[in-house]
């Protein structure tokens, strides 16, 4: 009887789970997600993400910068040794991406999603900001005491020379003065700048992060041309010519666009795709 009654029990039990389990309404469905609307805008710069977060975080970029300041004093502590004599010499710098570090800059681009424009690029000019690369201030401090003068040349406009000036003086760079800050004016090769030193001076090494800051051999080249000048040049590396790293910009980019920046983006990102070497 107690087992009858247990069944009973049991069975109206389960009934009556049944039933709520009937009148619960059933979880609804997942809700679908709506098409993504078709993309107008490129994401413009997020190819560059990578590239800023190497210069910024990296130890790797930042010992690369003391490897190549290293490097420089080395080779013109060696010059002067073997030259002792007094003679008016110099040391060629680019600003860019050489002494001055516009990562920030690039970093703004790519959260605001714009290109490079030169409203934004003089605003931060203007703010005189740029820290200075690792080692750059002691080597050239270096060479300034040892009578060795530094000019910096560089493709920023000449309408920046202010802001420059205020930028490398609060960084404590040496020379830095009108005389010795030679900006773009007309042509963006900077062979007669350099040509403009050589008159006056002996020049024994010249700092860059573009190829150009080194010879017009490199002016509007394409990639492949670039590679080959390199390598006929190979000797000059680590001797006259230092190269600081720079995977943020530069001709390096330019040449695969075939140094026209205005494209579209998405044309810019199928020559990029285009250009890579795969097996
Ligand atoms: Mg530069």
């Amino acid at each position: 009887m107690r087992g009858t009654l247990f069944s009973r029990a049991l069975v109206l039990a389960l009934l009556a789970g049944a039933l709520t389990a009937c009148i619960c309404p059933r979880p609804s469905p997942p809700p679908q997600l709506a098409p993504s609307p078709p993309t107008t805008s490129y994401p413009t710069n997020e190819h560059t993400v990578q590239a800023v977060l190497w210069v910024q975080r990296s130890g790797e970029y930042r010992a690369l910068c003391h490897q190549a300041f290293n490097l420089a004093r080395r080779v013109l502590d060696e010059e002067l040794k073997a030259n002792p004599a007094p003679k008016k010499r110099a040391v060629v710098v680019d600003v860019d991406e050489t002494v001055l570090d516009n990562s920030p800059y690039q970093a703004r681009l790519v959260k605001t999603r714009q290109s490079y424009a030169p409203a934004t690029w003089r605003q931060w000019v203007d703010l005189a900001r740029a820290e200075a690369l690792a080692g750059a201030v002691e080597f050239l401090t270096h060479a300034a005491a040892r009578g060795v003068e530094v000019f910096y040349v560089s493709n920023r406009r000449i309408e920046e020379q202010a802001g420059t000036l205020a930028n490398l003086r609060a960084k404590g760079f040496p020379n830095a003065d009108d005389a010795h800050l030679l900006l773009r004016t007309t042509e963006g090769s900077k062979a007669k700048r350099r040509a403009a030193v050589s008159a006056t001076h002996e020049i024994v090494l010249l700092l860059g992060d573009n190829l150009n800051d080194f010879s017009e051999a490199f002016d509007g080249k394409d990639a492949a041309t670039r590679i080959a000048e390199v390598d006929r040049l190979a000797k000059e590396f680590g001797r006259r010519f230092i190269v600081l790293p720079n995977p943020l910009y530069g001709d390096f980019e330019d040449s695969i666009y075939r140094y026209n920046r205005g494209l579209p983006e998405p044309e810019k990102d199928a020559l990029r795709k285009g250009a890579l070497k795969d097996y």
